[in-house]
Parts: C-alpha cells; structure tokens; sequence
C-alpha cells in the first residue's frame, strides 16, 4: 500500500496547530528525532475501522499514532528503524546490493546513508525520483541478485502473493535476508482471500483492513512464507526493544519483525 504522505503546503491554521503539537514532549519520531503531543491518524484512527479487525487481533500499522506531523515518516518505518538499530543491520547494507520494494521515503535516506553498492528502489506505480517500475511477480533481475530485500506492507497488495514471495527469493543471494513486514491477523489461523461476498470497497475496508488489500492474512502467513523456501526468524518487539515505549515511539508493540533468510547453497530447507 502506498501509504503516500498529504504533501500539500500547510494553512497558516495547520502549521499553527503542527507548532502547538510540537510543544508537547509525550511522543518522539526516530526519524526527524522532533517531540510532541500526539502523532496523526492514519484515517480517522482506530474509531474509523471496522470491530471485526480488533477482534481478529490485526497485526499491522497503528492507525492512531501512524504519521509523524512534522516528517510525515509512518509507524512501519518507525519501527523498522528501531529494529535496525538494534540488530546493528545498518553497517551491513555497506557494500550490498538492496533491493526496496515499495520503498519508504525516510528508511530509504538511511540506507542511502549506508553506502550500499547497488541500491534499487522500486514500485509497480512509481511516483518519485529515483523509483523504477517494478512489478513483485515478476522481478526484472537475474536470480541472486541482492543481498537484501526489503518489501513492507506489499504482499496483502499482491494478487498472487506465492509467486511474488518465490520472486524475491529468487532474486535473493544465498545467505541474504529479506524483511517482509506484512499485516496479519493474530486471531485468525487461515488467510481470508478471495470471497466472492467481500465485494465492495467498504467490505474490504471492514474485512481485509483496506479497499486495496486483497486478503486478510491469518497466521498461516509464515507457513506461505516458508513455503517459497525461506527461512522466518520473527523478532518481537518485546524481546529486541524491550527499552522501547511503543506508545512513545508510535509503533505496534504486536508487530514482530520478519527476517527471512534464504539459506546458503546446501542448506535449503526446500
Ligand atoms: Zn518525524
């Protein structure tokens, strides 16, 4: 999902209230590093989404602390960051070959900053400078192409997801590792996909959580994983950011984060 910022200029009315907001000290953005009082809803917030994804225990963005107000950075890259941080990845993508699907504007600055050798962003509707198309099934590089893979949010876009999900590991090296954040719900064992009944945008919204998602996935989201041959190491936020305050950083404290692995030569598990 293009979870694309209003970049539009700011009334006098709206840049007032933004200067109020930063006043306040309760949150922080990791990325512009500003303090505030509260972050942006995405939407209306949680109040505008549907009982169902609750009760399902959706696993995905936080709609009410989504957007930073000041560098309109969202609570996945947020909290991709943190992670980073923490794992040490930073040092890591100097040198490599990344491929960002679908790439978050503020994590992609970071990893510029990293010095990769061979840095790709892509989209299947790119919209920015230095974006280039790129559609997830069928990925326009030869098979062993990157040492990283990042693709966030992407996958309950994607009609065929397997065939994207065998995409990326096929442009994967050996040893490389992927990080495929996706929203799942933590309720539901079976993915939710092709209902002939969940037919409107509406419907969508209240059962798969957005109109352009696809499906809602259960947890039988790491099983397909898997399935296209990789290895998953879910990190959880309480394990790895245990020093972190969800609240205060505006990420998902349920939301793990998704390493996946493709084994070197020898070791494959498929
Ligand atoms: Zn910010």
């Amino acid at each position: 999902m293009d979870y694309r910022a209003n970049t539009r200029k700011l009334g006098l009315v709206q840049r007032f209230r933004r200067f109020l907001n930063g006043l306040g000290g309760k949150h922080r953005c990791c990325y512009c590093g500003r303090s505030f009082f509260r972050f942006s809803k995405f939407r209306g917030g949680w109040d505008s989404f549907s009982r169902y994804l609750r009760d399902v225990k959706w696993t995905g963005s936080d709609f009410d602390h989504f957007w930073c107000p000041f560098c309109k950075c969202h609570d996945r890259e947020r909290h991709l960051l943190l992670f980073f941080d923490r794992l040490d990845l930073w040092k890591k993508f100097e040198g490599a070959s990344v491929l960002h699907v679908a790439p978050e504007k503020g994590l992609g600055l970071r990893i510029e900053k990293c010095h990769p050798a061979n840095y790709v962003r892509g989209d299947l509707f790119p919209s920015r400078e230095g974006v280039g198309k790129l559609d997830v099934t069928q990925i326009q590089f030869p098979d062993a192409s990157f040492d990283w893979v990042i693709c966030n949010h992407v996958l309950e876009h994607v009609p065929d997801d397997r065939k994207a999900l065998s995409e990326l590991y096929r442009v994967l090296k050996p040893g490389g590792i992927a990080i495929l954040q996706t929203p799942f719900a933590a309720g539901l064992s079976q993915t939710r996909e092709n209902e002939p009944s969940v037919d409107t945008d509406a419907k969508r919204i209240e059962f798969y959580g957005q109109e352009d998602h696809v499906r809602l996935y259960g947890t039988d989201l790491f099983d397909r994983i898997r399935a296209a041959g990789f290895q998953l190491t879910l990190q959880s936020h309480a394990e790895k950011l245990p020093d972190h305050d969800a609240l205060r950083y505006g990420v998902n404290p349920d939301e793990p984060l998704f390493l996946c692995r493709k084994l070197p030569v020898g070791e494959e598990t498929v």
